[in-house]
């Protein structure tokens, strides 16, 4: 059976198609600029790249343009061989657990929760609507970021704030990156020829937006986003955990609407914010080589939160077999890598300078002499909503 995972944004739709179970990947590409005078289309596929420019009015017409190009390049001789579609969902607040098939009442659920994602699960929901109006044989399924997260405790996930904010608007940590946690968590096991429950791993996943999680034979116990992805580590643009009094400090200062410096924490913040540069650590990495102390104090400050949290993580976990870094910075940036792992020196963590001299390949990159072992392991998060859909279809 093939499967579809697709994972839309506000004018972006990203898709991947698998053959299942043998999850070997049949085509892959996306739509940018949906909505917009001029859109446009990219495929690959069998080592050919068709990259287009069109008017894609809504998410249905890019869906529907996206399924006549599979049949007319001969990708899928029929749209009755697409059994189903995972649809990427970043909110699930406390209803969802488990990834769902997707029914009028999954529509009315990711809905409600809708207020705690206000700019991602509406997206998500127009691919879903787009997918059902064009493909309406295939089974959908619903895959959320918060899900994996569920299994935190209470003590974990309430906010020392009244508890009526709990109880009345769902004030608590969610977390997100819950695919990619529990995709990279499997893989560190099965690296370590264990199973998931005998190991404990620390997940680094580590991009433009970066999380941590504890995952506890198989489970995540902790994780650094919170009721939304602002919390935790510094990111490219994101503050991570801050002095929340700075917001009215700052809101009276400059005369600014909580709002307003709410949107500076998430769009102005983190690299962006301390180098005055850039979001992006390629950047910041050049500007270091050339002295800039700004730069370097940006990736500073991010190293040592990472590490802050890990050594706590650590603690928690009772001990851990295997730190993972994961996503953009995760899988690129050996700097990165080898900065983190010195500050928990303390732990007996030890990387390998020539191991660690790697990009986006799962390696191991502690040494053998390391108390924990330590991997770059390339997340995948399409596979596991192909995984999901496949299952439950
Ligand atoms: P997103 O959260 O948007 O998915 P990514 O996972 O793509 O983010 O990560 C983007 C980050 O990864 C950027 O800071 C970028 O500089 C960094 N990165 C990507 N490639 C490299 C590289 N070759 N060397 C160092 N950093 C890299």
């Amino acid at each position: 059976m093939k499967v579809m995972s697709c994972n839309a944004g506000s004018s972006s739709l990203k898709f991947k198609l698998y053959n299942m179970p043998s999850e070997e990947v049949i085509c892959k590409g996306m739509f940018e600029r949906i909505g917009q005078e001029m859109g446009n289309f990219e495929l690959e596929y069998n080592d050919k790249e068709i990259e287009r420019e069109a008017k894609f009015e809504n998410h249905s017409v890019a869906v529907s343009y996206l399924l006549d190009s599979l049949v007319s390049e001969g990708i899928v001789s029929s749209l009755e061989e697409i059994g189903g579609v995972g649809h990427r969902v970043v909110h699930g607040g406390e209803k969802f657990a488990e990834s769902i098939k997707i029914d009028e009442e999954v529509i009315k659920a990711i809905e409600e929760v809708s207020d705690l994602a206000p700019l991602h699960n509406p997206a998500n929901l127009i691919g879903i609507h787009a997918f059902i109006e064009v493909l309406p044989h295939a089974g959908q399924v619903a895959v959320f970021d918060t899900a994996f997260h569920q299994t935190m405790e209470p003590e974990t996930y309430i906010y020392a704030v009244p508890y009526e904010w709990y109880e009345d608007y769902g004030v608590r940590k969610y977390g997100f990156h819950g695919t990619s946690h529990k995709y990279v968590s499997l893989k560190a096991a099965e690296l370590e020829g264990k199973r998931p429950e005998d190991v404990n791993v620390i997940v680094c996943h580590l991009g433009n937006g970066a999380s941590i999680c504890a995952v506890k034979g198989g489970k995540s116990i902790n994780t650094t986003m919170g009721l939304t992805p602002l919390a935790g580590i510094p990111m490219g643009t994101r503050s991570g955990n801050i002095d929340p009094a700075i917001i009215e400090f700052i809101s009276e200062k400059e005369n600014k609407t909580v709002q307003e410096v709410t949107r500076m924490l998430n769009k102005k913040s983190g690299f962006l914010g301390v180098s005055g540069i850039s979001s992006d650590n390629r950047d910041l990495e050049a500007a270091v080589a050339k002295g800039n102390r700004r730069a370097q104090l940006a990736m500073d400050i991010q190293d040592k939160k990472i590490t802050d949290i890990v050594a706590a993580y650590y603690v928690y976990m009772g001990g851990c077999d295997v730190i993972a870094f994961t996503a953009g910075l995760g899988e690129n940036s050996a700097r990165m890598r080898k900065s983190i792992c010195d500050r928990l020196s303390a732990l007996g963590v030890k990387i390998d300078l020539e191991r660690n001299n790697v990009r986006k390949k799962t390696t191991l990159i502690s040494s053998d002499d390391s108390s924990v072992a330590v991997y770059l392991i390339p997340t995948d998060e399409e596979i596991m909503l192909a995984r999901d859909t496949f299952e439950l279809i």
